[in-house]
């Protein structure tokens, strides 16, 4: 078991950006696709490939547990890899098999009494929003959604102005939604509520591995994120991040001999890191690979790799915007690799199914999953935009679109 070549992945950064053709060589699926569903899954990189695809065939080779005990190191170095990307701390990382889950780990771990009061964003994740109303349901919680501001993010006077009225036990927001191009100010909200004294979990799953993302910086008290998107990590694979002062107020929802030593007959005592939202059986060779998958990126420097992204895509929206029939969707002060848009006189899951005929990946947003958002179209075409692609990928898009869209 060879870790991989970091050395190789710094050269692919020389200089002051992003070395494209290197890291394209570097991602197989360049060769076959022009891949705009990264917001999806983005392509793996070969390190990460060959991690996984190394770890499967060590277990075949040897029996699953031997190999475990033969990659300890890679494991272990999956700690380390994922808490530098976010600038967190080893012991409060989390490996968990989805965002969804790191999610609902942190969120049903929060001791709610009758009375508290939970606040969110008109953009937040369905399957957040459905957690929302179970608990509101079982513990006496309300729900309340912040308004945007006039720029479409979520509005801080109106954060500030609920965190004054008190008994707000949790701010839970998206940094990025999953159907809009937009990223919601979340420095400033963990700024508000430090101030306040008030829980702070923030979904990152769209802007870990796109955006610079350091949980210090954010000032959230958790954060959880998937493998298989921006971060092009194996799919099935995702963390949770808990600020080390916060982890044992948090009890975890469920508990197993992992996540908890079982003391005497009737006693049990949980794990006093981030290891306790974990649980014992685990898809080991995705842990390696989101491991390989944040070093790689922490290598290309998280910064250089949001300016190609945030550029892509601005280039991508503004091309867009200027074709006669589109009508680009993305709302906020500031952008990400994230275009929305619909096109007069075609249905978006029509549009998708034209494109991906022609090489070109996108997905459609569904509004059945956004209620809570006023401004939410039934259908968009989502294309998302990751470091290794090219303008010329976008023309193609561009282009595609222009013929399909209704002649003026
Ligand atoms: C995709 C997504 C999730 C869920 O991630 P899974 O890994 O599919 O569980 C949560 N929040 C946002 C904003 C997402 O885009």
């Amino acid at each position: 078991m060879t870790a991989p070549e970091t050395g190789e992945i710094m050269a692919m950064a020389a200089g002051d950006g992003i070395d494209i053709e290197k890291v394209r060589l570097d991602t197989p699926g360049c060769a076959s696709v022009a891949h705009l569903n990264n917001a999806g899954a983005a392509l793996p990189p070969a390190p990460v490939l060959d991690a996984v695809t190394e770890h499967l065939r060590l277990e075949a080779r040897t029996g699953g547990y031997e190999a475990n005990d033969l990659a300890r190191e890679l494991t272990e170095g999956f700690y380390d890899a994922v808490a530098g990307l976010v600038g967190a701390h080893r012991d409060e990382i989390a490996y968990v098999e989805n965002a969804t889950r790191a999610w609902d780990m942190a969120f049903y771990a929060v001791p709610f009494a009758a009375g508290d009061r939970i606040l969110t964003t008109t953009s937040e994740y369905a399957s957040n929003a459905i957690a929302f109303h179970q608990v509101a349901k079982a513990r006496g919680v309300s729900v309340e959604v912040l308004p945007d501001d006039g720029d479409g993010q979520l509005s801080l006077d109106a954060l500030a102005a609920e965190l004054a009225r008190g008994r707000v036990r949790l701010v839970a927001i998206n940094h990025v939604p999953t159907h809009n191009g937009l990223v919601n100010p979340a420095a400033e909200v963990g700024r508000l509520c430090r101030e306040t004294g008030v829980l702070f979990l923030l979904d990152a799953c769209q802007s870990v591995g796109q955006l610079a993302v350091d949980v210090g910086e954010i000032g959230c008290d958790m954060l959880s994120t998937t493998g298989r998107k921006f971060l092009r990590g194996p799919r099935g694979t995702g963390f949770l991040y808990v600020r080390r002062d916060l982890l044992r107020e948090l009890e975890p929802p469920f508990l197993d001999l992992h996540s908890a030593v079982w003391t005497a007959p009737d006693r049990y005592e949980i794990r006093d890191d981030a290891r306790r939202f974990e649980t014992w059986e685990r898809y080991v060779a995705g842990q390696i690979g989101l491991g390989v998958a944040a070093g790689y990126a922490a290598a290309l420097g998280v910064r250089a790799i949001e300016e190609r992204v945030t550029g892509l895509a601005a280039r991508l929206r503004e091309e867009l915007a200027a074709t006669p029939g589109v009508t680009v969707l993305d709302r906020g002060a500031r952008r990400c690799g994230i275009v929305t848009f619909t096109v007069a006189g075609r249905e978006s899951a029509e549009m998708k199914g034209v494109l991906r005929e022609r090489g070109i990946n996108v997905s459609v947003t569904d509004h059945t999953h956004q209620r809570l958002d006023p401004n939410a179209v039934p259908a968009a075409v989502r294309a998302s935009a990751h470091y290794y692609n090219t303008d010329e990928e976008l023309g193609l898009l561009v282009s595609a679109v222009r013929e399909l869209a209704p002649r003026r």
